[in-house]
This record gives C-alpha cells, structure tokens and sequence, in this order.
C-alpha cells in the first residue's frame, strides 16, 4: 500500500480519495476549500494545510482540480510541487485540461528532478468516482503507467495507457468531442420526431437497434421515458453539466486549432452549447441542450 499525497478535494477528488483509503493506502488531502476537508478527514484521511505538506515524503502524488491554471499553479508556481514532492514520487494529474499544459508539465518535471508524470483524466462522472467505477486514459512512459495503474484501480475500472505524456488528455478531449457532438443529434432527432409526430419511446426503439445508436441514445437519452436513469428524467439535474461540457469542448477547440486541424461540427457543438449555458443551462445537465434546440 502507498503513502499518497491528494491535491483537490473537490466533486471528483472527494470520492476518489475516500476510494484510495478504502482500499487501505494511507491518504495525506488538500484542499484550498475547506469545506472539501470533512468526509475526507471522517473517512480517515489526513489533512494536510497546505502543499509542501501534503507531498511530504509520499511515493505518489494525485492532482484533480478545475482547469489547466490550477494544475500547472500547482506543478509549477509558487510552492511546486515538481520540488516539494520526493525525487523519487510518481505524479498522477486526473484533472482534465489542455494537452500542451500536460505535455509542459512532464517536460519540466522531467528536466528539473526527474519525476514521472502521467496525466490521467477520467470519464464516468461522480457516480463513477463514488462507485470506483471511472475509467482512467493515461498519457506517460510505460514504467509510469505500470506504477500508475495499480493505484488507479482502486478508484476506476478501465485503465488504458493512450500513449506518450499528454496522450490521456488528447484522448479524453477527442472522445468527449464525440459525446457532445453525437448528443446534439440524437436531440435534433427527438425534437424533429415530435413535430412528425413520431412518439419518442418508438423512435427509441427503433433507433437504439439502429444505425443511429449511440451512448447519447441508449445510456444518456435526452427525452425522459426510455433510459429511465438518464437526467431528463429528473428534470436534466446533473450529470454532467453544460459548463463542463463547454470546457471540453473549447478544450477540443484549442487542441484543433494548434493542430491545425478542422473540427466544424466541435466548432459548432462548442457554440450551440455557450449559448445552452447563457440560456441557464450552465448548471442543469449538458443533454438539457434539447430545449434549447426544441426552442422551449
Ligand atoms: P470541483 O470544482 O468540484 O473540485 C476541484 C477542487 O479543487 C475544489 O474543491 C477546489 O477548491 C480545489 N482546488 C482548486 N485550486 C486548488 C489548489 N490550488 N489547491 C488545492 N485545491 C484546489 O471539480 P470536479 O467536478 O471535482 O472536477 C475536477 C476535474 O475533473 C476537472 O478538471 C473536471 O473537468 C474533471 N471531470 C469532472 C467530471 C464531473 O462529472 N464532475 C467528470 C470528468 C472529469
């Protein structure tokens, strides 16, 4: 078992620590926001105050914060921890942010103390991270991997090496590029069955046998009734809210556009979902976009 140091607290990071403590390592947590700090320290973790002393002698470090800023703040500002943390640590960032931030923070890591970093961003939302249940697509050397992936089983499922550093987040972006794109046409497709006055259970299913299936229809599906666990059962409570989704999309954007690489469709999702979240979606699920695109 490992002596880890968690960085972030936070809707993610809460669980996935407790997860950590579950499976019997010995957790030292920080959090800028003290509110984070209870179930952790009730679930038998160890508060640390402030960086220097959450990395203090662990063997890994787990990072899992808002956006690029924070993380590489955290890696490289006042403080770092690419100095504070052992020589010899593993650093696992599951944050999701821009592939250059990550592949900037394993290079300098790499040139300043020669610590291993593996970037590790995760899909399966808080329910994911509550059941241990994520699934990890991890950017690093394959000894950083081999050391990362037993301690990511504790708090995931699916645990895929996508290749060099910065690969994980290249991967994460690419696939939630896809979701957000596929939503918006499995929403386009129920608001257009209505006005043909096609009932929605029946275009389900026939569509989630289809050529037109897809997770956004059959896990995720954006009109209540059919996927009775999806959130426009409950009013499009998230989930996986329009701000996040705005996020990875932009994310996606920026990857595009330095790649120099045309995404018009991602271009156009990443728009029609910052006018969902200016329309007071930003807090609601990102499938609640069907209102938008209903015009209701
Ligand atoms: P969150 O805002 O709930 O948690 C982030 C935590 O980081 C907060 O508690 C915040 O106080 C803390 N923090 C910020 N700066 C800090 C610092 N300098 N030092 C210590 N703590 C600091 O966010 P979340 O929902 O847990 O998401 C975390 C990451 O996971 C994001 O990158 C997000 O895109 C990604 N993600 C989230 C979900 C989801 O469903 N929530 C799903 C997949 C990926």
């Amino acid at each position: 078992m490992a002596t880890i140091g968690f960085i972030g607290l936070g809707n993610m990071g809460g669980p996935m620590a407790r997860n950590l403590l579950k499976a019997g390592h010995k957790v030292r947590g920080y959090d800028i926001f003290k509110g984070s700090l209870a179930p952790f320290a009730k679930a038998g973790g160890e508060i640390a105050s402030d960086l220097t002393e959450t990395v203090k002698d662990v063997e890994v470090v787990i990072t899992m914060l808002p956006a690029g800023e924070h993380v590489r703040n955290v890696y490289l500002g006042e403080g770092k921890i690419i100095d504070s943390a052992p020589r010899g640590a593993l650093l696992i960032d599951c944050s999701t942010i821009d592939v250059q931030s990550a592949r900037g923070i394993s290079a300098a890591a790499a040139a300043s103390t020669g610590q291993e970093v593996v970037d590790a961003p995760v899909s399966g939302g808080t329910v994911g991270a509550e059941n241990a249940t994520l699934t990890f697509m991890c950017g690093g050397s394959a000894a950083g991997f081999a050391r990362a992936e037993p301690i990511l089983k504790a708090m995931g499922k699916t645990i895929v090496h996508a290749g060099a550093a910065g690969n994980g987040q290249a991967a994460k972006i690419c696939n939630n590029m896809i979701l957000g794109i596929s939503m918006i046409a499995v929403c386009e497709g129920f608001v257009l069955a209505e006005k043909l006055g096609l009932d929605a259970q029946t275009l389900f299913d026939i569509s989630s046998k289809s050529s037109g299936q897809c997770w956004s229809m059959t896990t995720y599906c954006p009109v209540p009734g059919p996927v009775p666990t999806s959130p426009a059962n409950r009013d499009f409570k998230p989930g996986f809210t329009g701000e996040m989704m705005v996020k990875d999309m932009r994310l996606a954007q920026e990857a595009a556009h330095h790649a120099g690489v045309s995404t018009p469709l991602g271009a156009t999702a990443q728009a029609l979902y910052a006018l969902y979240c200016g329309r007071g979606g930003a807090e609601d699920d990102f499938s609640g976009i069907i209102r938008l695109l209903a015009g209701k």
